[in-house]
C-alpha cells in the first residue's frame, strides 16, 4: 500500500498554486485560516463564510489538496456501478427536479420485477459491485412495492450491494406505515439493504427548501433519519444541492449541521457536492453554475468536512473534465462507471451515461494520483479476470 502521507505536490496543478501564497501573505483572515489548515485546526462558520465569498479559487484549491493529501494521499477512488431509477412518478414538485414524472403523465414508468431483474443481471455482466437504487414517491405504491424492489434484487444477485432510498424516500415510507424510521430500515435491511446513498438533503435552511422543495421531507428530519441509519449501522452518503436560489451563508451552514451530526455518529463516508442543472426544471431560469464554482465547492467541502472521510467529485455531474481537475482541489473520488443515469440527464447533463474503467483510470492518472477500485464501503477490489474479491479497507 502506498503511504498516504507521501507525495504531497503529486498533482501537476499543485505547483501552480504556489502563486497563492501570495493572496494567503496580502490577506491577514486568509493567512489565519490557512495556519488553521496547517495545524488541523477545525474551521469556524465564519471561517468558512470567508472562504466561500473571499478567498481566491487558487488559494481555496491549494488549501483543501493539503487537507485531501493529508487523508487519502494520492489515492483516488472510483467505484464499479450501475443505477435503478424504479419509478420517476413522484408526489412531489421540487422545482429543480426534471427527473419526476406526474401519475398519469406520457412520461411516467414503473419497473416490474423482471426489468428488475434485467437491470441487475446487466449489473452483473459488467461486474458491477454496487447497485444505487433511488427514485420517485408514486401516489400509488405501498411500503411492500419498495420492499419488493430491495427483496428482487437481493434475490436475483445477492452479491451486490444494495445502496438504496434517500433520507426523502424513507421519511415517506415512514408516513406510508406510520412507524419509526428504525423500523422502516430495520425492515429494509431485513431484504437486502446495504448502505443510504445521500441524496434529499438539498439545502438545510429552512427558507431556501420552502422556497425549491417546500413539501418533502424538512432538513431536521432528514438528519434524524440519517442519524437513525448511523445508530442501526448502516454507513451513508450526504449531499449538497447548490447553485440555485442559495447565498453562501446558507451553503456553510448546511456543511455545518452535517459536520455536527458526523461528530455524534461518524456514520457518514462520502460527501457529495451536486451542482444544480437547470435544463427542464422550475428553475430553468437560473443559469448553470460556473466551473470556479463547482470548484470552490468542492474545496470548500473538503476544508468544512474535516471529519469526512472522502469528497466526491461527481462526474455525471460536473462533466469529465471538472471532476478530473477536481481532483486537485479536495476531491479524491469520482464515483464510477455509473451506467443508466437518468436523474442528472433529464435536466441537461452532457455527459455519457457511463465510463469504461480504462476511461476512470485515464481521467485519475492524468491528475497524478493513484486509481483504486473501492466498494461502496471503501474496500479495494480485487479483479481476477470476470471475478472479483473485496479486501481490506483502503483508508
Ligand atoms: S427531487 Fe425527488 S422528491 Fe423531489 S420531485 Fe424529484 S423525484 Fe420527487
Amino acid at each position: 500500500m502506498a503511504s498516504l502521507t507521501g507525495g504531497l505536490s503529486c498533482h501537476p496543478l499543485h505547483r501552480s498554486f504556489s502563486g497563492s501564497m501570495i493572496a494567503v501573505a496580502t490577506d491577514s483572515r486568509l493567512a489565519e485560516i490557512a495556519a488553521k489548515v496547517d495545524a488541523e485546526e477545525r474551521l469556524t462558520f465564519e471561517d468558512g463564510l470567508y472562504l466561500d465569498e473571499q478567498a481566491d479559487l487558487l488559494t481555496l484549491g491549494r488549501l483543501a489538496n493539503q487537507v485531501r493529501q493529508r487523508k487519502n494521499g494520492r489515492y483516488a477512488f472510483y467505484n464499479t456501478n450501475i443505477h435503478l431509477n424504479p419509478t420517476n412518478v413522484c408526489v412531489y414538485r421540487c422545482t429543480f427536479c426534471a427527473f419526476r414524472s406526474d401519475l398519469k403523465a406520457e412520461k411516467g414508468y414503473v419497473f416490474s420485477d423482471d426489468m428488475i431483474r434485467e437491470r441487475v443481471l446487466e449489473a452483473k455482466e459488467q461486474g458491477a459491485t454496487e447497485i444505487h437504487v433511488v427514485g420517485g414517491l408514486h401516489h400509488l405504491k405501498n411500503f411492500d412495492w419498495y420492499i419488493n424492489v430491495i427483496r428482487v434484487i437481493h434475490e436475483t444477485w445477492p452479491e451486490i450491494h444494495i445502496k438504496a432510498w434517500t433520507g426523502v424516500e424513507i421519511q415517506w415510507f415512514g408516513h406510508l406505515t406510520k412507524k419509526p424510521y428504525d423500523w422502516v430500515l430495520q425492515q429494509m435491511m431485513d431484504v437486502g439493504l446495504g448502505s443510504m446513498p445521500g441524496g434529499g438533503a438539498e439545502i438545510f435552511d429552512e427558507e431556501v427548501r420552502s422556497q425549491i422543495c417546500e413539501h418533502k421531507a424538512d432538513s431536521q428530519r432528514w438528519l434524524d433519519i440519517h442519524r437513525a441509519a448511523h445508530d442501526l449501522g448502516l454507513r451513508t452518503n450526504a449531499t449538497m444541492l447548490y447553485g440555485h436560489v442559495e447565498e453562501a451563508r446558507h451553503r456553510v451552514d448546511h456543511l455545518c449541521r452535517l459536520r455536527e451530526l458526523q461528530d455524534d455518529t461518524n456514520g457518514f463516508q462520502t460527501f457529495i457536492p451536486l451542482a444544480f442543472h437547470p435544463e427542464n426544471t422550475g428553475l430553468s431560469h437560473l443559469p448553470k453554475p460556473s466551473g470556479q464554482m463547482d470548484l470552490r465547492m468542492i474545496a470548500l467541502s473538503r476544508l468544512m468536512l474535516d471529519n469526512f472521510d472522502h469528497i466526491k467529485a461527481y462526474w455525471i455531474m460536473l462533466g469529465e473534465k471538472t471532476a478530473q481537475v477536481a481532483l486537485g482541489f479536495g476531491a479524491d473520488d469520482l464515483d464510477g462507471t455509473v451506467v443508466h443515469e437518468l436523474i442528472y440527464h433529464d435536466a441537461g447533463a452532457k455527459t455519457p451515461e457511463g465510463l469504461t474503467v480504462p476511461q476512470l483510470h485515464r481521467l485519475i492518472q492524468e491528475a497524478g494520483c493513484e486509481p483504486i477500485e473501492r466498494d461502496t464501503l471503501y474496500r479495494r477490489v480485487i479483479r481476477d479476470g470476470a471475478k472479483w474479491t473485496i479486501g481490506e479497507p483502503v483508508c
